[in-house]
């Protein structure tokens, strides 16, 4: 399962899969603001990737966030033992309510945008996207999947650097709903 376009003659490619197998330069984590690992897709990044990453997301606590990462912010370590080189993590917001109101829904754009802003200052040609808030922070999948496309849409169009976008969604409904969505924004 897997569709790709081009966006300014870049790729956007939405598949169903496993992101801790991906091959692109960075792969983003949705993580918590404790930067401590969790559950989810976090959990499986930081068990394939090793201890290297917590290492260096307690550096990054202790240096530049004692009070945890803010919702919407990005930050940066090594891929560990993972295929990506880097792990870029960032914080999706909670909808507590299952509803994505509208500051959730900034801060969610926010995330997606501070990820891809921070990949591009690095250099980094390649990334790939768990669908973040859709699972433990129970944010709707429909909504969060426009957000997280057109995020990427607008930053592809504009930025020089980053050559491929890959939402990798972990189950068929998931994926299904991203690609309704890319079918309704680029008709
Ligand atoms: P959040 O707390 O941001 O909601 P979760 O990890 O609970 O983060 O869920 C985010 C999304 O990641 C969910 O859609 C979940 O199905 C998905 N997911 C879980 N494990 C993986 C994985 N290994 N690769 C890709 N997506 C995953």
């Amino acid at each position: 399962m897997m569709k790709k376009i081009k966006i300014s003659g870049k790729k956007l490619v939405i598949k169903k899969g496993d992101i801790t197998e991906e091959d692109t330069e960075a792969i983003v984590n949705a993580a918590n603001s404790s930067l401590m690992g969790g559950g989810g897709v976090d959990g499986a990044i930081h068990s394939k990737g090793g201890p290297v990453i917590l290492e260096e997301c307690k550096k990054i606590r202790e240096t530049e966030y004692p009070e945890g990462l803010p919702t919407g912010k990005a930050v940066i370590t090594s891929g560990g033992n993972l295929k990506a080189r880097y792990v870029i993590h960032t914080v999706g917001p909670v909808c507590s309510s299952g509803k994505l109101t509208e500051d959730k829904a900034r801060l969610l754009k926010d995330a997606y945008y501070n990820s891809l802003r921070l990949a591009s200052e690095r250099g980094i040609k390649t990334i790939a996207f768990p669908s973040i808030s859709t699972g433990a922070y129970r944010c709707p999948v429909e909504e969060s999947s426009k957000i997280a496309l057109k995020t990427a849409i607008d930053f592809l169009k504009e930025d020089r650097t980053v050559q491929e976008v890959r939402f990798v969604l972990f189950t068929d409904y998931i994926y299904e709903i991203y690609k309704k969505s890319l079918e309704e924004l680029v008709k």
